[in-house]
């Protein structure tokens, strides 16, 4: 049986304490928002989730993509990046962030130490939208089970979301960029940490200067916690 998952601007006490401590046992989502019923929680294998993305039809979007970007990366990952969805490259390559934007995220991980190959990597809906626009709530409400299937099994030690939408399906859906990047955030154990999207910042070069601060204290967590870079 789930319990739906508590805001984490709402709570004085911790999320984790208040969803878990009245009835010890019982699974909590990760995610803020999810029904019981979602989640694919009768899945224990990435493999077999990702076949499934692969094959789903579930949303709209599916039918104008070429595929269904699942997401790539080290299984055993102690650091999981999520962006919002695929964009052109991606859905050619099957592999997310790839386009000019993903090129961008690969200087900002070696500048911060940080090794791709080490980190898994994947967007809050899996299938490009049309156009390269946002994708709408349906989307997002209709796809995020997979994000959350992703999280319980991969088990991150930190998330790092990659712009507003995924900061708002992660974190909470009224959390504001620029107010909540550069802070971290705690749930279930797993560290949450709110930054821009590398697309914002080919857009706005100003930007690069808290996104790099950002990654400094994503670089120093790391570090102080021996996790695997
Ligand atoms: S975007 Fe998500 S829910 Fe929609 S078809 Fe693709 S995998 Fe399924």
């Amino acid at each position: 049986m789930t319990k739906e998952q508590p805001s984490l601007f709402e709570s004085t006490r911790s999320p984790y304490e208040e969803a878990s401590g009245e009835s010890p046992g019982k699974h909590v989502h990760f995610l803020p928002g999810l029904k019981e019923d979602e989640g694919y929680g009768q899945i224990s294998r990435l493999a077999d989730l990702e076949e499934m993305a692969r094959n789903c039809r579930l949303c709209p979007l599916r039918d104008g993509c070429k595929q269904a970007v699942f997401g790539a990366g080290s299984p055993d990952a102690d650091i999981m990046l999520v962006g919002e969805g695929p964009g052109q490259s991606e859905d050619e390559m099957g592999i997310p962030f790839v386009g000019k934007a993903g090129q961008l995220l690969d200087r900002i991980l070696e500048a911060a130490g940080i090794n791709r190959a080490n980190v898994y990597i994947t967007n809050v809906v899996k299938c490009r939208p049309p156009g390269n626009r946002l994708p709408n709530p349906n989307e997002i409400a209709v796809c995020r089970g997979y994000l959350e299937a992703q999280i319980r099994l991969l088990e991150p030690k930190i998330i790092i979301c990659l712009g507003a939408l995924a900061t708002q399906t992660v974190v909470d859906n009224k959390a504001k960029i620029t107010l909540v990047r550069g802070r971290w955030f705690t749930r279930q154990g797993i560290m949450i940490m709110p930054t821009y999207h590398p697309a914002a910042l080919l857009r706005n070069e100003s930007l690069k200067r808290p996104v790099w601060e950002d990654f400094k204290l994503i670089r120093q967590e790391i570090i102080d916690k021996g996790l695997k870079k």
